[in-house]
């Protein structure tokens, strides 16, 4: 064998995180491990036994028998098996004293390899089928400063752990059951099935005793979770680790009990199964039950907002993830341009029974200025795919477009425009919202971690624009970009007139009929109009606002009536899971939209807003909704932008500077125009006085 050990090493992301110089290239270092020897340069050693032990050495001859070779060293060993030969990988559960960003340099081992060191994740394995009580977004906290690690080693092998190196013999772990963990050796099929008895795309997770993460065979054992690392189909939340599989999936198995965990979108609830396993599994076998079912209903899921992935890899996630359409978005990073290929500009990637589907689109973007996705438009791409400069556009790059000139042009071939994590970056969603070009906001997180609140602040400036009259509907993505993050995390629900196809689809994101949510499901009937719907009264009187609601993976704990942004009535839940059905009744004087609001909490887990449905309008004797102070925020905004244009953007060429200022003027005007039509003076700041209004 070579003269080097292998050697394992972090990828070159974790040294920097760990506040290291990268010792291997990005690509390289995931590989995790060197290989044995130097490329070009090994030498090589071997061992010879001495046949006749009990007979001193007095000394060694070595023969050329046939070319020459250079011999370098010579050494003795006592060990009674070969000493060059090292078993199958193993696994302790093992206390490592030092600074945990350097785990693997924790220990080290005499005659073996260490393959990983991970913390060990604290799962409730006690309690671990009762599936209720974690709902979806269950996972490890907390740290214990004991590691799981893995390694190949020498019957007489030393391990030394610690930073102080304290020594334990590999033969002495599988004595220690709270140190010794059972190599995953059995072949075991697992089947995940539908309600039809066929199996059915899913997430999976499977831990050890130990709480060792048990992958697939074609699965990462330690997936990469950074931006734009590593697009695999595997999911990292935290400490607990998952990857998609079509319903079927090969493992490696250890001996005793195991812990899975399957789940598949907000419908079906989320399973949790510990097996034993024995000598003779072979397969193991999971069902899933829906607990509710609003396809049949009519609703379809989507996430407006993926990236990276390749087009099967989204449609199988999407599939796992119960959403029926993914939006997987092209796009432009300073110098860096992704998923290009992917986008045919007609067309959907589309799983066997037609229920999901993929179609690529393109997120143009721009640093202050704003981002918009063009969604499912067909024809050629819609350039420039980013503008401005970085660090979405390239150095140099002209603001050359606006947001409401993309917007315009996925208009003219048919496709949807989302402003996308509203509303930032934000100087442009405003023109781009008053134009009346958008169709749907984002109403989401944000960035800030899976199944967290739907952002208060996002939502108070979606407000803002529903106060002024833009009835524009609220969607969910996700902005996926790593295996960090969940598509369909956040989704929007669309009810859909008639069959499903990817164009019933945009047409009721166009109507508004949507609700976006990280859990709870919320339908809403005012009086006989749904979501998006607008009912013109001749004078005030009371409304009802019917809801049905269902959750089988956040408990519910309230649902409120918003009625121009305020909230008004609200009906209050012990942690209502399944199915439920309310109203409530309003007294409406004036023009108003109405929409609904849903907190929910997780065991242990803090009240979120989980859900919100777009709105529906109220217009009384003909008055458009307007609120003057919200409307200055937005002039403002759009004299922002066109400040930004004229004095800091890069500039354009002459023609195409023209054109982005007309449109920032253009929308500035028709707001403007609008408040005044309502009887709204305001102050105008120095650049945008108009001839014609005095100050
Ligand atoms: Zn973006
Ligand atoms: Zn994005």
């Amino acid at each position: 064998m070579a003269h080097t050990r292998g050697k394992a090493f972090v990828t070159a992301t974790e040294d920097i995180y760990a506040g290291r110089k990268p010792e291997h290239s990005w690509g390289n270092s995931q590989y995790r491990i060197d290989s044995e020897g130097d490329w070009g340069s090994n030498q090589w050693i071997y061992a010879f036994e001495n046949p006749t032990p009990d007979k001193t050495i007095t000394g060694v001859e070595i023969v050329k028998k046939d070319g020459n070779v250079f011999m370098f060293g010579m050494t003795a060993s006592d060990v009674p098996a070969h000493p060059l030969r090292y078993s199958r990988r193993q696994k302790a559960l093992l206390e490592l004293k030092g600074d945990p960003r350097n785990a693997l340099d924790l220990i080290d081992i005499d005659l073996g390899h260490i393959m990983s060191v991970t913390p060990q994740p604290l799962y409730k394995n006690a309690v671990w089928e009762e599936a209720a009580a974690f709902g979806n977004d269950w996972y490890p906290g907390g740290r214990n400063g004991k590691y799981i690690v893995e390694f190949n080693a020498h019957d007489d092998a030393i391990l030394y752990l610690g930073e102080d190196r304290t020594p334990l013999a590999v033969k002495d772990i599988a004595k220690n059951p709270d140190i010794f963990i059972p190599p995953a050796e059995i072949y075991v099929t697992l089947k995940v099935c539908g309600e039809n008895g066929r199996p059915v795309p899913v997430k999976v997770h499977a831990h050890g005793t130990g709480g060792e993460y048990l992958p697939p065979r074609n699965r990462h054992r330690i997936p990469n979770p950074y931006w734009f690392e590593d697009y695999s189909t595997d999911y990292v939340h935290g400490d607990h680790l998952c990857t998609y599989i079509d319903g079927t999936a090969s493992y490696l198995l250890p001996l005793g009990e195991v812990f899975f965990e399957v789940s598949k979108g907000f419908e079906i609830m989320p399973v949790r199964r510990r097996f034993v396993i024995e000598p003779d599994t072979k397969e193991i076998t999971i069902h899933l039950k829906r607990i509710v079912d609003w396809r049949s209903k009519g609703w379809v899921t989507a996430d407006t907002h993926v990236h990276f992935l390749s087009t099967q890899t989204a449609l199988l996630e999407g599939e796992a993830e119960d959403v029926n359409v993914v939006n997987l978005l092209a796009s432009q990073w300073g110098e860096l341009f992704t998923n290009i290929g992917d986008f045919t500009g007609s067309g959907e990637t589309i799983n066997a029974n037609g229920e999901y589907m993929v179609r690529v689109g393109t997120e143009n973007r721009q640093h202050i200025m704003g981002h918009i996705s063009l969604l499912g438009y067909d024809g050629d791409m819609i350039l420039p795919l980013t503008t401005g400069g970085p660090d979405e556009a390239a150095q140099g790059d002209p603001v050359e477009i606006t947001l409401t000139q993309w917007a315009e042009q996925c208009r003219k071939q048919s496709g949807l425009n989302i402003l996308p994590h509203f509303p930032n970056p934000r100087a442009e969603n405003a023109a781009a919202i008053v134009s009346e070009l958008i169709d749907g906001v984002e109403v989401t997180p944000g960035w800030g971690g899976n199944f967290a609140s739907i952002n208060p602040y996002y939502l108070s400036d979606w407000y803002r624009y529903l106060n002024c009259g833009y009835h524009v509907a609220a969607v969910g993505g996700t902005d996926k970009m790593s295996a960090g993050q969940l598509l369909g995390e956040m989704r929007t629900y669309a009810k859909l007139d008639g069959l499903f196809t990817y164009q019933s689809w945009k047409d009721a994101v166009i109507a508004g009929k949507t609700f976006t949510t990280s859990g709870a499901l919320i339908d809403m009937r005012v009086e006989n109009q749904s979501m998006g719907g607008t009912i013109n009264l001749s004078n005030g009187g009371n409304l009802t606002v019917m809801w049905d609601a269902a959750s089988v993976t956040i408990p519910v704990t309230a649902i409120e009536l918003v009625i121009n942004g305020d909230t008004v009535d609200g009906a209050k839940f012990d942690g209502l899971l399944g199915e439920k059905s309310g109203y409530f009744t309003v007294n409406i004087k004036e023009s108003s939209w109405i929409a609904l609001r849903v907190r929910g909490k997780t065991d242990g887990g803090p009240e979120i807003i989980t859900a919100h449905t777009s709105a529906v309008f109220v217009i009384v004797d003909g008055k458009p909704i307007f609120n003057a102070p919200d409307a200055v925020t937005i002039l403002d905004q759009i004299e922002g932008a066109t400040a930004y244009v004229k004095t800091l953007g890069t500039k354009a060429q002459e023609s195409q500077f023209k054109l982005a200022l007309a449109a920032l003027s253009g929308a500035h005007r028709a707001l403007h125009n609008k408040m005044h039509a309502a009887g709204h003076f305001h102050n105008h700041s120095p650049e945008d006085i108009h001839s014609g209004h005095e100050k």
